[in-house]
């Protein structure tokens, strides 16, 4: 067996003659999506049945879960109530025999033909003196022998027999010969990694279960590697591409690193805060903006704001343009940061932009920010004034849908002018006619809420007019666990605000199961209301459709309104209103002129009514945790305590169970995060931005986060300055087969 092979060279290879299928099965391989070898290869086995450990029929005990293996003895299926089929087997060993039942499972009677070795995971239960067994997971073995098994997949869709897979496998890998590794020995040593081809050969047929660990941990390296070698080139060669602007920002990146190279290694996924910054760009003190409007806060930064402040003035600073995230669970203060960080763009003669997801919430920040900026002035002899009195007042204005006719003219002048310091506004700044004199920063809130596309495309309108890029700090609040943020964001740099304002009491959430704690519940809004407080009821989420889900609000807005709420003033808020009416029940709600706010999810982001003290989430496990979490930040932003109910009497499965108990449990975005995914698994977690990641076969982000951090490191080392990855020959034509077209362009965007 002296041939080689490269593991992407076994893309090009088809199963059928390689190895010696029959047309009718390689079509069968091919229908399967095992169009190469390389496809049959990264098939892994879902688990292994250690024949060591299995029990005897007999001597197992009834109500545990136990491994049974057995043959199967007779197979028969009959039908109930006309409609459900159930499949009955009978499987035996040298021990006894054991009724096993299926129900809806009626393809089970064409998988256990009698005579079949199968093994059986279940629970047994005792049914007069018979041991049975209802839809256990079942894995056949076949003929096979050795003491530790592999389970492939399978499922109807596959129509294999239970040794084709292993025996296709088998032959894969003697015709592949040695698979060679592209990872430098060095590094695979360091990392006390095994090499490639002993990776595949064991995953396939471990010995004992060391080897299945030692296996996966190289084979998802390898996939972990793969992503963060592509996101982490695609960072660097974006630095290396566009030049930024040089903000001046005053005293305030005395924290963070300096960023010395183009490679942009600083506060990418550190917050460590070394000194060593090159103070004072020359501000006059009236120039010093940022450092005036810290000062003037009614109340002091907390440390960590401080802190993702310094991060991003490095940034700022520095000739690279600033891609950076800024993660910070709900009330954590992320406002002031952008403000900041706009101020270090207006102090240097540019604008800036801040962009919210909905007009509720640009209409709340350019309110509350204009009142936060209310008394600073700017240097208006800058770039702009021609006389010599240098100063006017910051200019802050709003830019949505609804500005229209002269007014939306003449702010449009002004933009294109540079009359206006930082517009904040919806999509509609994204629109055709929108021009910068010298944008100089974007900010996007609740980035989650937009599409990569919408970003770079309000960065790439400036560039037309201007030769150097905008900075921009995109925000969010949902947060996620670190591994997500590595994947998902990798070519971005990231801060966190992971302290919240002292002063705050934390929200006491219950979980209402029945009608007696659903009373209680009403009983609290009650109280709450007549001590002047607001409360928000928030209605069951309907999947259907934006139209039913308004049916459905008003509905529940008319019953509570008729029943439990009767004698309060209710509003309803519903995405289906007309954006005017959706603005006047909010406003009507921020004035106390509504004690109860019955509402959609429409509420979920940002809006901002300290005086609310109840949200209450009816039929809350239709929700995820994150959209549980993001309501819940609605109240307890004021000082008064504030409550949280999950109204839930349905009988739940073990994940919704487990969600609303850890929201029960903890208001710790972050805690709630890493839980989120443990309960979900990552699939569900990455959405659009996950082409790469969702490639994840062996590797997972829940349980692989030391994997993950040593193959980003690696993928930094390796990467270097050089994002071709030229000195590594086969690393890069591996990447070149792994994101071939789409997904390579993908990764080089954003
Ligand atoms: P989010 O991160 O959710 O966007 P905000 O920026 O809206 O949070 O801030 C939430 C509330 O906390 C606001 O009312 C804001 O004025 C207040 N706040 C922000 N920073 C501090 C601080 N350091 N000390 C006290 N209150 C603060
Ligand atoms: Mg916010």
């Amino acid at each position: 067996m002296n041939r080689r092979s490269n593991l992407f060279g076994l893309k090009s290879v088809p199963p059928a003659s390689a190895i010696g299928l029959s047309p009718a099965r390689s079509k069968a391989f091919v229908d399967s999506g095992f169009e190469s070898l390389y496809d049959l290869l990264n098939f892994f086995p879902r688990r292994y049945v250690d024949r060591r450990n299995h029990m005897g029929i007999w001597e197992a005990q009834p109500g545990t879960d136990v491994l049974v293996i057995g043959t199967v003895r007779s197979v028969s299926s009959r039908f109930v109530k006309g409609r459900r089929e159930i499949v009955q087997v009978v499987l035996g060993d040298e021990t006894g025999s054991l009724d096993v039942t299926f129900f809806n499972q009626a393809w089970r009677k064409r998988q256990l033909q009698p005579g079949i070795e199968c093994a059986l995971f279940g629970r047994i239960e005792l049914f007069g003196r018979k041991r049975q067994m209802v839809n256990p997971l079942v894995d056949l073995i076949g003929d096979r022998t050795g003491r530790i098994v592999p389970i492939y997949p399978q499922s109807e869709k596959y129509h294999f027999k239970p040794n084709e897979m292993v025996k296709a496998i088998a032959t894969t890998l003697k015709e592949a010969g040695w698979i060679a590794d592209p990872l430098p020995d060095a590094f695979r040593r360091s990392l006390g990694l095994i090499d490639r081809d002993s990776a595949y050969r064991l995953i396939h047929a471990p010995g004992d279960p060391e080897d299945y660990a030692r296996a996966r941990e190289r084979l998802a390296f390898d996939e972990l590697l793969r992503i963060q070698l592509q996101l982490v080139a695609a960072k660097v060669h974006k630095e290396q591409q566009a030049r930024g602007i040089r903000h001046s920002v005053g005293s305030l990146a005395s924290r963070g690193r300096v960023r010395t190279s183009s490679s942009g290694r600083a506060g990418e996924f550190r917050t460590d805060t070394e000194g060593g910054f090159q103070p004072g760009l020359g501000l006059s003190d009236a120039g010093d903006l940022a450092s005036r409007f810290l000062a003037q806060l009614p109340y002091s930064p907390t440390s960590a704001q401080l802190r993702v402040v310094g991060e991003i003035a490095m940034d700022m600073a520095s000739g690279v343009p600033m891609h950076r995230l800024l993660q910070g669970d709900v009330g954590s203060g992320k406002t002031m940061v952008a403000v900041t960080a706009a101020l270090f763009a207006i102090q240097s003669g540019y604008q800036a932009v801040l962009m919210a997801p909905t007009e509720v919430l640009a209409e709340q920040h350019y309110l509350g920010i204009s009142r936060l900026l209310a008394g600073l002035e700017v240097d208006a002899d800058q770039e702009w004034g021609l006389f010599g009195d240098s100063r006017r007042p910051l200019k802050v204005d709003l830019l949505t849908n609804k500005v229209t006719g002269t007014r939306r003219k003449s702010l449009l002048a002004e933009l294109s002018a540079g009359g206006v310091d930082l517009v904040v506004g919806t999509h509609a700044l994204l629109s055709e006619g929108v021009e910068f004199a010298r944008l100089g920063l974007v900010v996007v809130d609740e980035q989650h809420r937009f599409g990569v596309e919408q970003r770079s495309l309000l960065r790439e309108r400036s560039r037309e007019r201007q030769e150097l890029e905008p900075d921009v700090l995109v925000m969010t609040a949902t947060p996620i666990p670190r591994t997500a943020a590595m994947t998902i964001f990798g070519d971005l740099d990231y801060s966190v605000l992971d302290e919240l304002p002292p002063g705050r009491t934390p929200i006491r959430t219950r979980w209402a199961r029945n009608e007696e704690e659903i009373d209680k519940v009403y009983a609290r809004l009650e109280r709450e209301v007549a001590a002047g407080r607001q409360a928000y009821v928030v209605c069951p989420l309907v999947e259907e459709s934006e139209k039913i889900q308004a049916a459905s609000a008003t509905a529940t807005y008319e019953e509570l309104a008729a029943t439990r709420l009767a004698g309060m003033r209710v509003g309803l808020l519903h995405g289906q209103m007309p954006t005017s009416e959706k603005a006047q029940v909010m406003e009507a709600f921020r004035h106390d002129d509504l004690d109860v706010l019955v509402s959609t999810t429409v509420i979920e982001v940002g809006v901002d009514v300290p005086n609310a003290t109840v949200m209450v989430i009816l039929d809350a496990a239709r929700f995820g945790i994150a959209q549980i979490h993001q309501l819940r930040g609605r109240v307890g932003r004021g000082a008064a305590q504030s409550y949280c109910y999950l109204v839930e009497t349905g009988e739940l499965d073990s994940g919704g169970e487990g969600r609303l108990q850890a929201c029960v449990e903890s208001t710790d975005g972050f805690y709630l995060a890493e839980r989120d995914l443990e309960l979900r698994g990552e699939g569900t977690l990455l959405g659009a931005r996950q082409k790469g990641a969702s490639d994840l076969r062996i590797a997972s982000l829940a349980k692989d986060r030391r994997i993950l951090e040593s193959a980003r490191e690696v993928a930094r080392a390796l990467v270097g300055d050089d994002p071709f990855l030229s000195a590594f020959e086969d690393l890069r034509s591996e990447l070149d087969g792994f994101a071939a077209g789409e997904d390579a362009e993908y990764l080089f965007r954003s």
